[in-house]
C-alpha cells in the first residue's frame, strides 16, 4: 500500500523540515559538520521538535537522519554510532508519528562524497542501502531523499528506496547556477527521477520562496507525478538566489549558515508562499532549514487547516494598545501611534 500516494490523492501534504538548523539554534548541534548527534545525546530535544512541528500542522514526522550517514559520521570519527543513531532517530520519530497520527518518513541526504566514479557510486549506494534497511525495519511510510545537486546521486538513493519497496520523495537543492551540479536543468532532473519511479519530485533547501517558485512553474508541467516544494524561509533574490549566496551589507561574515537571521521570512511571507505553491499545483509543501513552528502554522493555515497550535494564533484585537476590542481604552488606542 502506498500511503504517500493515497494521502496526496486526497489533498496536500505539509512537511516540516529544518531539523539541523533548529537544533543548532537551540544549542544541541554544532554548525560546521552538522551531524545530528543530538539524536543520541538529547533525544528529548528531537522528540519535542517533532511534536512542535506536528502541533503546528506538519502531516509528517521526518526521522532526523539527515547527515546521519556513514560519510558524515566518519568526518567526526564516530562511525561506530552510525547504526544506533539511525535506529534511535527512527524510534523517536516513530513514537511521535504513532501518538499523533502523522506520517512517518525516513530520510536520506546528499553524501558529499559522491562523484561520478565507479568507486564513489558503490560507496554512496552502500551508504543509502544501510540507511534504507533501518528505515524499512522501523516501518516508515515512505523515504525522503533530499538536497541532491548530483542527479545521479539522487537516482542511486531512489534505487535503494525502490529496492526496499518503499514510496519515495526525491528533491533537489538548486544552487546559484540554476542547474544541477551535473548540468541538468531542474525540470530534466525531476523528469528523470519520475521516470525512475519517484512518487514525488521537486526542490528543497538552498532557495527561498522568491527564487524557488519560478522554477516550480517550469517543473510542474514537465512531470506528471506529484511535485514538492520546500524552500528555506529566507529572502533570497535574483542576484543572491540561495541562502548560501546571501550577503549582509552590514556585516563582513558570511550569513550562511549561522547569521541568516536578518534575511528570515516572516510567517506571513511563508503563508503567501504556500498559497502560491498550492496555486501552481504543488502537492507536497514544506519548509526547510530555518523553519520554525510559527512558519509551519502559518503555512498550515494558508492551506485551510487548523492545527492544534492555531489555538494560539495571533488575535491582536485584544492587544493593550493596538487592539480594537471594546475593553481597550481610548487613551491607549491613541497612544498606540507613539509606541
Ligand atoms: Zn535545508
Amino acid at each position: 500500500m502506498n500511503v504517500l500516494a493515497d494521502r496526496l490523492a486526497s489533498g496536500t501534504i505539509l512537511c516540516a523540515e529544518g531539523y539541523l538548523f533548529e537544533c543548532e539554534r537551540r544549542g544541541y548541534l554544532q554548525a560546521g559538520a552538522f551531524v545530528p548527534e543530538v539524536v543520541l545525546e538529547h533525544p528529548e530535544v528531537v522528540a519535542q521538535l517533532h511534536r512542535d512541528f506536528v502541533n503546528a500542522g506538519s502531516d509528517v514526522v521526518e526521522a532526523f537522519t539527515y547527515y546521519g550517514h556513514r560519510g558524515k559520521l566518519r568526518v567526526i570519527g564516530k562511525e561506530d554510532v552510525l547504526e544506533p543513531l539511525n535506529r534511535q532517530a527512527l524510534e523517536i520519530a516513530g513514537e511521535v508519528a504513532r501518538s499523533t497520527g502523522a506520517l512517518l518518513a525516513g530520510n536520506l541526504s546528499n553524501t558529499n562524497v559522491f562523484e561520478p566514479t565507479r568507486e564513489a557510486r558503490a560507496e554512496v549506494r552502500a551508504m543509502f542501502e544501510e540507511q534504507v534497511v533501518w528505515a524499512a525495519e522501523a516501518g516508515v511510510d515512505y523515504v525522503i531523499a533530499e538536497t541532491y545537486s548530483w542527479l545521479e546521486e539522487a537516482l542511486i538513493a531512489l534505487e535503494a528506496i525502490r529496492d526496499a519497496e518503499l514510496p519515495a520523495v526525491v528533491t533537489f537543492a538548486l544552487h546559484r547556477t540554476g542547474r544541477l551540479r551535473s548540468g541538468e536543468t531542474p525540470e530534466e532532473a525531476c523528469l528523470r527521477a519520475e521516470a525512475a519511479g519517484a512518487d514525488v519530485v521537486g526542490l528543497n533547501c538552498a532557495r527561498g520562496p522568491a527564487t524557488m517558485l519560478p522554477v516550480l512553474e517550469r517543473i510542474r508541467p514537465a512531470v506528471t507525478c506529484f511535485v514538492a516544494s520546500l524552500p528555506v524561509p529566507y529572502r533570497t533574490t535574483e542576484e543572491q538566489p540561495t541562502m548560501q549566496s546571501l550577503v549582509d551589507p552590514t556585516r563582513k561574515e558570511q550569513p550562511f549558515p549561522t547569521a541568516l537571521d536578518p534575511f528570515a521570512c516572516t510567517r506571513y511571507e511563508m503563508a503567501d508562499f504556500a498559497r502560491a505553491a498550492n496555486g501552481l499545483g504543488v502537492a507536497y509543501i514544506g519548509i526547510c532549514c530555518g523553519a520554525g513552528p510559527h512558519h509551519v502554522r502559518a503555512v498550515a493555515e494558508a492551506l485551510g487547516r487548523k492545527p492544534p497550535a492555531s489555538r494560539y494564533s495571533p488575535d491582536m484585537t485584544l492587544h493593550s494598545y493596538l487592539g480594537t476590542d471594546q475593553g481597550i481604552s481610548q487613551a491607549n488606542r491613541e497612544y498606540a501611534g507613539d509606541l
